[in-house]
């Protein structure tokens, strides 16, 4: 079930130790289980069986290449948020009619690109990006489909970085205007409406709001048919939690499943979720080097790792929790000590957390970011000109690095100096 555990107190992911992977790949690095990737993704489409539902994965919790071709094999769509992500999903082989394009800025590029892609489904989140699309569509002579995106005004999320739902936000539309702007679709003649989508935030774990939001579009979808404009489709976004270890359980897929039912039942409509976290944060993990153990004579003890805020921000932006765990693991009895872990970036923020009790560590130990596949390796950055952190991705016994860790040469290179700074160039 868990295809992160200790064999022998070595902790592995599937049947790979990470500490090989660590060995050949060098620290730090990303691990991603093909196995729990799989896992989440057939449990969350299979929670609402009878009922067929797309399941469009959200490619911004983990867009690697590996990952989005493995979800594609086991029937993914994706929920995509710009066009570097579109051309992701197309090369990791999702079908471009299974591709949504969401989020609240696209560019004239971006909506030409995507209609000329032909993506299955174009999100709209405001007036001004529906005329623009209307134009689009018209120049290029298609008719995309496309779904409006309501704002429900329902407060969910684990954190106010991550909620997206409420009429603050700057996502979607509200119900009134939904409904407008829908019909408007309709008569344009050049879109064809055919859904109506929300997504109300992330690290959800309290489902009132998500059933609160389903029940709104139901209502929108009413009266809208009643208008005689049909909506085939609801897309439901994504936004279910994960157990981060500090928290009580969110509710699983079959909670959110029995939620759906309560809403639809009896319902003729088509329904999408576009889960990210959901799918990928327990299927991977940043695992890294201590440096070494500062411990100050009156106090703190810092355990200083090679993984920084620039290989896995959560901490310093959500306030996240991760659980850390010594990839060798230590005696039963071993006694707990306060680490504050941190990063090597000169900035207080490169904290991954303080007085965390965790065995005795040294210099050259282990350790896992637990939960880290989501919105980790995606928000990586070379800040503090550190290489950009790799990704392995195990499949049973077997491990590939499917993004390698540049070399300083191909960082620098990235780096044109403007002509008039040439060293031995010709003087003007
Ligand atoms: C981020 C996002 C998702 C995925 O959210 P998770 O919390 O990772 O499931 C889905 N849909 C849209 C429009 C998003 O912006």
């Amino acid at each position: 079930m868990n295809h992160f555990e200790a064999r022998a107190g070595e902790l592995h992911c599937e049947d790979v130790p990470l500490r090989r992977i660590a060995q050949q790949v060098g620290t730090p690095v990303y691990v991603y289980s093909t196995a729990t990737l799989s896992r989440h993704f057939t449990v969350f489409q299979g929670a609402f069986a009878p009922r067929a539902v797309e399941v469009a994965y959200a490619v911004k919790a983990n867009s690697n290449l590996s990952v989005l071709a493995t979800l594609a094999r086991l029937g993914a769509g994706a929920d995509t948020v710009s066009q570097g992500e579109i051309l992701r999903a197309l090369k990791a082989g999702v079908p471009v009619g299974k591709v949504v394009f969401s989020g609240a800025g696209k560019t004239r590029a971006e909506l030409a690109f995507a209609l000329a892609a032909g993506v299955g489904q174009i999100n709209v989140e405001s007036e001004p990006e529906l005329d623009a699309l209307i134009q689009i569509a018209r120049e290029l002579g298609v008719q995309p489909a496309m779904a409006i995106r309501v704002n429900p005004d329902v407060g969910a999320g684990g954190h106010a970085k991550i909620s997206t739902g409420k009429a603050e936000n700057k996502f979607g539309v509200s119900l009134g205007e939904a409904v407008r702007l829908y019909a408007r679709a309709a008569g344009s003649g050049a879109v064809r409406p055919v859904a109506l989508a929300c997504h109300v935030g992330s690290q959800i774990t309290d489902l009132q709001p998500l059933e609160d939001a389903y029940r709104t579009l139901r209502v929108l979808t009413e009266q809208l048919r009643g208008q005689g404009i049909p909506v085939a489709k609801l897309d439901l976004g994504g936004g279910l939690g994960v157990p981060y270890f500090n928290q009580p359980a969110p509710p699983p897929p079959s909670a959110l499943a029995e939620a759906v039912n309560r809403v639809f039942e009896g319902f003729d409509i088509a329904l999408t979720f576009e889960p990210g976290r959901v799918i990928a944060a327990n299927a991977g993990v940043l695992v890294s080097e201590v440096i070494h153990v500062h411990h100050r004579p009156e106090g703190r003890r810092f355990l200083v790792l090679d993984a920084a805020m620039n290989d896995l921000i959560r901490p310093a932006m959500y306030d996240a929790y991760h659980d850390i765990r010594p990839v060798t693991a230590a005696a039963p009895d071993a006694p707990l000590l306060p680490y504050d872990v941190v990063g090597p970036i000169c900035e207080t923020g490169d904290t991954f957390t303080r007085g965390r009790l965790l065995p005795e560590l040294k210099a050259r130990d282990l350790v896992a970011f637990m939960s880290a596949g989501a919105y980790g390796a995606v928000m990586s950055s070379e800040y503090n000109t550190r290489p950009l952190v790799p990704e392995v991705l195990v499949n049973g016994a077997q491990f590939a690095v499917v993004r390698p860790r540049p070399t300083y040469e191909e960082m620098l290179g990235r780096e044109p100096l403007a002509p008039w700074l040439e060293l031995d160039g010709a003087s003007p």
